[in-house]
């Protein structure tokens, strides 16, 4: 958004050199109607220069007034999100009183009316750069300051901000002062919520959502303050400090752009997480995860804040470790892991890959808009990857004390990635920097190939990495069953020789999936991998495995047909729901929507149907099992390609359930819709009829899929419209996307997809970085794999005046694209 200015790296050191923040008080008041609200912001701050000039950052509608040191300065001042201050004393007060318009895409004060009841919603969401779209502030994470909140709210109103809260009059709410923090972390929550309020440890709890869902949330009251005290009670044991806010309220807030906002004391998450149809329980996991994620940065990032943001990771690759860790070992998802080797992993493998990669601690970030790009799978997933090869390597005892020390040293401050080595160093005694090195200051995976005894280590920059982890040897016992042979501790580079068992029919490279680091496997072992894959007794290095095939073909060193010939043989008598959920969307995706050549793609499809429907025999005798049906039935729904397969579906639908159970919700009436909408088999009459029945979001979601679905040239361009030139919600515009583009139809979609790569940056521009994610990351033509489309992206890319979300995310859609390019042309040879 071209309006207002990004914050450089040097302009924030200049300001924290001559600043400091001593206390903001903020007045808002939501009862100005649905366009605006008020705003009032008094901050009190020093200047180390009297008489120097600086800019406070503010992004209203309207300024009003402007107040410093009691001399009133000319709103027209304002330019491009900052104001101009000059003549600073060594005690200033600054008022700022400004309209402020609320936002339609998550940024900034977010408002929307649930079409369940027509109640209307209000969050704030002020990070990255968000926050002066609320109120004015020194917009940077290193000028932190207790923030006192007030509200006027519509009486019927509840309100929830950082502070523990009070309503002292109908329709006013006043919030204690919080400890110092920085400005990308103040909200609120406000509207008819329904609230569960509860206590752990001395610490207020409360978890909110808007009032159509409070049916959903309160069936699931008991499991979500489970893992809330689970995951403190586990913190409070590992981290000297306590929690350091005064209470803590997790809100299900609609329409989020992100799993959730660790908004000190006023976590926000998205409400899909309040499920309101059956989901496997490995999306309960995920939820869990995302909760202790969040809690994970009351420390790491709320109490000790990133400097800049180019220590995001400090921030982020802390919490995901800690997530998984504390989910694993506290909470009864104790398969976290399996699903970090399944699915998170992959999302920082393929990061790591692209020509948009990072180090896990880049030196390079100068502005905000830069930052924003590095919430990727390589600050998330390799990061936390890369911690766990680091607590191997330190043992958790040294790792943790010094993090303890970082704590203490830092408390309700801020700290850099040198800070928090100093405190390893000390405490573990290791050559930490040394570590830091190879692992936070370069990009790329390393890739492990057995070769006779020895190991082949290679790596992108001729470097390769220290690495802590095992390999497993497997022979056949007698019964034909694989088991384990031995399982040996290696440290690479030092260990680069294997004693391979004489009777190993399998050689698994880093099998209990510690390291972050691609494997190959010898012929022999491929072989048995081939016809044994599924006999390997281990959830985890099944895993390692499939991730293998994954790479492979993702590589260009495994065919398309090949990597289905594995799921055909394999997936139907997998146990693990990470495991079969990851790889039928991977084979979907990826292999059959974009790698399988379009001669030979209904074949491919025919065969992912079969494996579905073997998986729902297989479980017909489970409905309630823990989600391998409800994966199966998605996997069929999804796969039904022919007019018998369509007129099943129908009559499901009809009768309101899949044969032996599950029963139909919300979720899976849409997904059947869907289907038979892609097929031709269902239209308008039956949208209208199902939104008629349930006018939910969830509703409204499911028809603007199915709308963009139809094989008609008028509803792809009414989707178009609505996509590419009109006003949608970021969920809107998600579920129109998701419905666009579909394989089948690929005559129809031949002229969009050259018109995509010449709307999309003027669309993405208007509507600023949310909507340039969903429109490079879900609209993305990527079924069209060809070198056309690669050249267009290619011509695309050319242009100078995209925005630096718009080029990140059409860089890594390209990267994809290639990938599906070359894997096809191994079909072909
Ligand atoms: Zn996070």
């Amino acid at each position: 958004m071209s309006d207002t200015s990004v914050l450089t790296r040097a302009e924030a050191a200049e300001r924290h050199r001559l600043l400091g923040v001593r206390t903001v008080r903020v007045d808002l008041d939501l009862t100005r109607g649905p366009e605006v609200f008020g705003s009032t912001t008094v901050i009190r701050f020093g200047c180390t220069a009297p008489g120097a000039e600086t800019f406070v950052d503010v992004k209203p509608a309207r300024l009003r007034r402007v107040v410093l040191n009691g001399r009133d300065l000319d709103p027209g001042a304002l330019r491009a999100g900052r104001f101009p201050l000059t003549g600073l004393a060594a005690d200033n007060e600054l008022t700022v009183e400004a309209d402020m318009a609320y936002s339609r895409t998550g940024e900034g004060m977010h408002r929307c009316t649930d079409p369940a009841d027509g109640e209307d919603y209000v969050y704030a969401q002020s990070f990255l750069d968000d926050g002066p779209r609320i109120l004015a502030s020194f917009d940077q994470p290193d000028l932190k300051a207790p923030y006192t909140v007030s509200v006027t709210a519509p009486p019927e109103w509840t309100v929830v901000g950082n502070g523990a809260g009070r309503q002292v009059r109908p329709g006013r709410w006043e919030f204690a002062p919080t400890p110092a923090i920085s400005s990308y972390l103040v909200s609120l929550v406000a509207g008819r919520l329904h609230s569960v309020r509860a206590e752990h440890d001395g610490i207020p709890l409360g978890l909110h959502c808007r009032r159509s869902l409070a049916a959903h949330l309160d069936a699931d009251v008991a499991e979500l303050l489970e893992i809330t005290r689970q995951a403190f009670d586990h913190y409070h044991r590992i981290f000297r400090h306590r929690y350091p806010f005064d209470s803590y309220d997790q809100c299900f807030v609609p329409e989020f752009n992100l799993g959730a906002m660790e908004n000190p004391g006023c976590v926000t998450l998205r409400d899909d997480y309040v499920f309101r149809s059956a989901v496997p329980d490995t999306e309960r996991e995920k939820r869990a995860m995302v909760m202790v994620h969040e809690m994970a940065h009351m420390w790491f990032g709320d109490l000790v804040t990133m400097t800049w943001w180019d220590d995001l990771w400090l921030n982020e690759s802390f919490a995901e470790y800690m997530a998984h860790g504390v989910t694993a070992s506290s909470t009864r998802f104790t398969g976290a892991w399996t699903g970090f080797a399944a699915q998170r992993k992959t999302w920082g493998y393929d990061a790591d890959q692209r020509p948009s990669t990072h180090p896990v601690a880049p030196d390079t970030v100068d502005d905000t808009a830069q930052a924003l790009q590095n919430f990727d799978g390589i600050s998330y997933a390799k990061g936390s990857a890369a911690l766990r090869q680091l607590v191997a390597w330190l043992g958790e005892e040294a790792f943790l004390a010094g993090v303890n020390d970082h704590f203490d040293a830092h408390a309700f401050g801020n700290a850099t990635l040198d800070d928090l080595l100093g405190a390893l160093a000390a405490a573990s005694g290791r050559d930490i920097r040394g570590w830091a090195d190879r692992w936070l200051r370069t990009t790329g995976v390393d890739t492990l190939r057995p070769d006779g005894d020895r190991i082949v280590h290679t790596s992108a920059d001729g470097r390769p990495r220290p690495h802590r982890l095992t390999v497993a040897h497997y022979r056949r016992t007698t019964g034909g069953a694989l088991e384990v042979a031995d399982r040996t501790p290696l440290d690479l580079p030092a260990d680069s020789a294997v004693i391979r068992p004489a009777d190993a029919v399998l050689t698994l490279l880093n099998d209990t999936d510690l390291g972050y680091v691609k494997i190959r496997l010898d012929p022999a072992s491929w072989r048995t991998v081939r016809s044994s894959l599924g006999a390997v007794p281990e959830e985890l290095a099944r895993a390692v495995l499939w991730g293998s095939a994954r790479d492979q073909v993702r590589d260009g060193e495994l065919a398309p047909g090949a990597y289905l010939d594995l799921v055909d043989a394999h997936l139907p008598g997998e146990t693990s729901v990470h495991l079969v959920d990851a790889v039928l969307s991977f084979a979907r995706e990826f292999v059959v929507d974009g790698a399988v050549p379009p001669a030979t793609r209904p074949a491919a499809l025919a065969g992912l149907a079969r494996v579905c429907r073997t998986l729902l025999r297989r479980t017909e005798d489970r409905p309630d099992d823990t989600g391998l049906r409800l994966v199966a039935v998605r996997g069929v729904i999804g796969t039904a390609a022919d007019e018998s397969q369509a007129a099943e579906l129908r009559g499901w639908l009809a009768a309101g359930t899949v044969p032996g159970g599950p029963v139909l919700d919300p979720d899976l009436r849409w997904q059947l819709l869907l289907r038979l909408c892609v097929l031709g088999a269902a239209g308008e009459a039956e949208i209208a009829a199902e939104l008629a029945a349930d006018p939910s979001d969830t509703s409204e979601e499911g028809a603007a899929r199915c709308r963009a679905a139809r094989p008609d040239p008028a509803a792809k361009e009414a989707a178009w419209q609505a996509l590419f030139h009109g006003e949608l919600s970021t969920y809107l515009a998600t579920a129109t996307a998701r419905g666009l583009w579909q394989p089948e139809q690929a005559g129809l979609l031949a002229g969009l997809t050259a018109r995509y790569f010449e709307e999309l940056g003027p669309a993405a521009a208007r509507r600023g970085p949310a909507m340039a994610r969903v429109l490079t990351a879900v609209a993305f033509p990527a079924f069209a794999a060809t070198d056309r489309t690669v050249r267009a992206a290619e011509d695309c890319l050319a242009d100078p005046d995209l925005t630096p979300a718009t080029r990140r995310g059409l860089v890594d859609q390209l990267d994809t694209l290639r990938r599906a390019v070359r894997a096809r042309a191994l079909t072909a040879n």
